[in-house]
């Protein structure tokens, strides 16, 4: 597995991805089943955009002082006992805590669920060096079993149904097959629980900095984000430069929003406020803390006035769910940890040139920035990376379906000028169509129109007589 995109490119794998009606039914029923969620949450809470506003405006303000509020950070977490390393990219991290981790003696990793782990590629690391790492969060875990990527942000196997898990856990956990969640997920429970009890180190990510106290702010609803951070005696977390936030009051406008909009819930399970390591009148809690601070071309991004809002992102996922791209293809197809929306912006800054064509991969019809908690104005960035993009290579090769798409959308554009020819190509065409038409729509168009119903869209039936007009009704 890599973290960056592979050389397979974008196109091929959202092929397969559009091709798998197996796959899009498993995205439209969890995707849709999170957007009924969020509306009800956001409904039942009408403070919801003056939170969001507030909460916009902090991250605007954080990302605008990075340099002062991290270092205000980095001293306070120091003072509070932690030992603080801050990577300029991946590889930097990586060395650090592959070594903690050697240092510590430790066989075993237990992970919480953290993206910045996967974007420098942890696990890996850590057994090449003889580290066997267990991801404690369950769909990580579902996806650490079956040896891929998560497919999603916050859901990291959205793309598997429950008989495919039921499946999946007689095959590597030699328990009878069942399709009850609550059975497989007590199954995982007591794997997990074994191993928290022995592994040396817990990693996990971080959700927000808050840099006045210098106290790590972890949200989650299983726990084990709880369990990875205080049971082992060595706790390792790994955030990159924009988790930061001033203060321990700024945290609630990004509670009110967070869960609201990335699962549909009005808080998550459990909100965990981590500041140092166990003191010496503690009960409990790490002996030793390490926070590593990820840059990995997050400055690049800060440098430039049209990207730096893509460093608001709280990666609550619901770019994703939202997207017509996304709900089509599913994570896999972008290639990279970060995918949807918000990875085809950041995915280029953080892995180079491979991930360069993510940016074309939207409609930039808006529902992104539409649900965005922080009102991230994602199809403006997309826009802006695509002009970069067409600037540094000025002989983009455009693949061959791209170059007769837009020539049909060019000759549709020149028809559209003349209503009466289109009125009258209309007319012919729809007894020609009829046969295919059902409850109004097209599922499957003859010809070249094929392109359009191929990939699981419809289109509107076309009607061969105009509606005629309704005369006004007479008053006396
Ligand atoms: S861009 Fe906005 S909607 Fe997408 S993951 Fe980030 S915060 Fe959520």
């Amino acid at each position: 597995m890599s973290a960056g995109p592979s050389s397979s490119g974008f196109l091929e794998s959202s092929r397969r991805g559009v091709a798998d009606a197996d796959l899009r039914r498993k995205l439209e029923n969890a995707t849709g089943r999170h957007l009924e969620h969020v509306a009800a949450t956001r409904a039942e809470f009408p403070a919801f955009d003056s939170e969001r506003d507030a909460a916009r405006r902090i991250k605007e303000d954080a990302i605008g002082r990075l340099d002062e509020l991290l270092v205000e950070l980095k001293n306070k977490l120091e003072a509070n006992g932690a030992t603080v390393f801050v990577a300029a990219d991946a590889g930097e991290a990586r060395d650090y805590i592959v070594n903690v981790v050697k240092r510590a003696g430790a066989k075993q990793v237990v992970k919480g669920k953290s993206m910045t782990t996967e974007e420098i590629e942890l696990n890996p690391a850590l057994e090449r060096a003889g580290v066997e790492v267990v991801e404690t969060d369950l769909g990580e875990y579902i996806v650490q079993l079956r040896g891929e990527r998560p497919s999603h942000i916050i859901t990291p196997a959205i793309h598997l149904s429950k008989e495919d898990i039921g499946r999946l856990f007689a095959d590597k956990l030699g328990i009878p097959y069942t399709a009850e969640p609550e059975t497989l997920t007590d199954a995982a429970r007591k794997r997990l629980r074994e191993i928290f009890l022995s592994a040396g180190v817990g990693v996990t990510g971080v959700n927000f900095a808050i840099a006045e106290t210098g106290t790590l702010a972890l949200i989650e609803n299983e726990g084990n984000g709880r369990l990875s951070s205080t049971l082992p005696d060595t706790f390792i977390a790994v955030m990159g430069i924009e988790k930061v936030i001033p203060k321990l009051s700024d945290l609630p406008h990004f509670l009110e929003i967070l869960a609201r909009t990335g699962t549909g819930q009005k808080l998550t399970t459990y909100v965990n406020f981590i500041s140092g390591p166990r003191g010496r009148h503690d009960a409990d809690g790490p002996r030793a803390m390490h926070v590593v601070i990820l840059d990995n071309g997050r400055s690049a991004m800060l440098a430039d006035p049209v990207l730096r809002e893509a460093l608001y992102c709280l990666r609550c996922g619901a770019c994703l769910n939202v997207c017509p791209v996304y709900r089509r293809i599913g994570g896999h197809a972008y290639n990279s940890t970060y995918p949807g929306p918000i990875g085809s912006i950041v995915s280029p800054n953080l892995f180079g040139s491979a991930a360069a064509e993510l940016p074309f991969a939207s409609t930039l019809c808006g529902a992104c920035r539409d649900i965005c908690p922080v009102r991230i104005d994602i199809p403006r960035i997309l826009l802006h990376l695509r002009w970069r993009e067409s600037v540094a290579q000025p002989a983009i090769k455009w693949p061959k379906a791209a170059v007769k798409a837009r020539a049909s959308v060019v000759r549709f554009a020149r028809m559209a000028r003349f209503p009466r020819t289109l009125r009258l190509l209309t007319r012919l065409a729809a007894p020609v169509l009829r046969p295919f038409a059902r409850d109004g729509y097209m599922r499957r168009m003859p010809g070249v129109a094929g392109n359009w119903t191929r990939w699981g869209r419809d289109f509107p039936a076309l009607r061969a007589r105009r509606k005629t007009r309704q005369k006004p009704a007479e008053h006396s």
